[in-house]
């Protein structure tokens, strides 16, 4: 089969490489349709030789949409394969479990016409448009982090918290959707971003678009950008006894930039959120783009073929607040 194959720090190429066999009961080899590129695909592109042992090679893509031959049925793929018996999965944080395995993170995943997946970590779904499936594993994340954002509520000082999402791309768009979407929820939202272009999911959801950030002014700040000018507009633009929620993936190896001293002074609490596919959230991810499918649709970007992959992921040119993915019938 074809496979994007990655073997070093921006190497990556396709190549002819043996179908995967079953190796336990429970596991299926599903038929891939559709991946989507995620940051973090560019990012461990960027990196590998952080996360490949010297020699060893890797199949990334995590927000697949697959296929079980001789059904007709689609499913989206849970990535993350959790031991279930470790203290954290006993919590029911499975995305800490101690063994985790991330199927196209650190074990192989979807860039290729076939992969190897348990059939419990695959979920089927039926959307008039199957490609919308490659954006249930990121909206599953962002419904965890903003179910942490919320059980915060009690620290606003306020019922309707001024509201700023920091960074236009798929994360703030999804984010925004599930803050506007929460009954619980009655924040004034507003969106920056540098890139100066128009952002047409935050128009679609009423969120005003500012274009300079006020000092010590929103009650919560979400970052999704992963940038450290994000990150420093978020503690500069959150106002004090506020809450900041990094939800972007900070770059590695960069500072948090404020020190503690401010940090206590100024009373910011800070959380984050950290990937969370669960039966839980992939659940009601398929519950949302089913119900707003024409939503959802406008957040799906470029299609490539596999052969443009390689091409695509080191270059990194996503279409603002857009999923490009791979269609691997292109
Ligand atoms: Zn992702
Ligand atoms: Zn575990």
């Amino acid at each position: 089969m074809k496979a994007a194959v990655l073997y070093g720090a921006n190497k990556i190429e396709i190549r002819d490489v043996p179908t995967p066999a079953i190796a336990q009961a429970g596991e299926v080899i599903a038929d891939v349709q559709f991946v989507g590129l995620c940051k973090t695909d560019q990012q461990i592109t960027a990196t590998a030789p952080n996360q490949l042992p010297k020699g060893q090679e890797l199949i990334l893509g995590h927000e697949v949409v697959c296929q079980i031959p001789d059904e007709q049925t689609y499913f989206a793929l849970n990535n993350e394969i959790s031991c279930g018996e470790c203290s954290y999965c006993q919590e029911g944080l499975t995305s800490h479990c101690q063994n985790l395995q991330e199927l196209g993170v650190n074990c192989n995943g979807g860039y290729a016409q076939k992969m190897l997946a348990p059939r419990s970590s695959l979920y089927p779904f039926v959307f008039s448009n199957p490609s919308l499936g490659i954006l249930i594993e990121p909206l599953s994340c962002a419904v965890r982090g903003v179910e942490r954002i919320l059980a915060t509520a009690n620290l606003w000082s306020v019922d309707q918290p001024t509201t700023l999402i920091i960074g236009g791309g798929l994360s703030g768009s999804l984010v925004g959707y599930l803050l506007t979407h929460s009954p619980q929820f009655q924040g004034n939202i507003k969106l920056y971003d540098i890139v100066n272009q128009p952002i047409l999911w935050a128009e679609k959801l009423g969120i005003e678009r500012i274009t300079e950030v006020v000092k010590d002014k929103a009650h919560l700040v979400i970052e999704c950008s992963g940038s450290p000018n994000g990150l420093d507009t978020a503690l500069t633009s959150v106002r004090k006894a506020g809450l900041v929620c990094i939800y972007g993936v900070p770059k590695v190896g960069i500072p948090l930039p404020i020190s503690p001293h401010e940090l206590f002074m100024r009373e910011i609490a800070v959380i984050t959120s950290f990937a969370g596919a669960t039966e839980q959230t992939m659940g009601k991810a398929i519950d949302y783009i089913r119900n707003d499918e024409a939503f959802f649709e406008q957040l799906l970007g470029r299609v490539i073929s596999l052969q443009n992959l390689p091409q695509e992921l080191t270059a990194w040119n996503p279409q603002l607040g857009t999923r490009t993915f791979v269609d691997m019938n292109a």
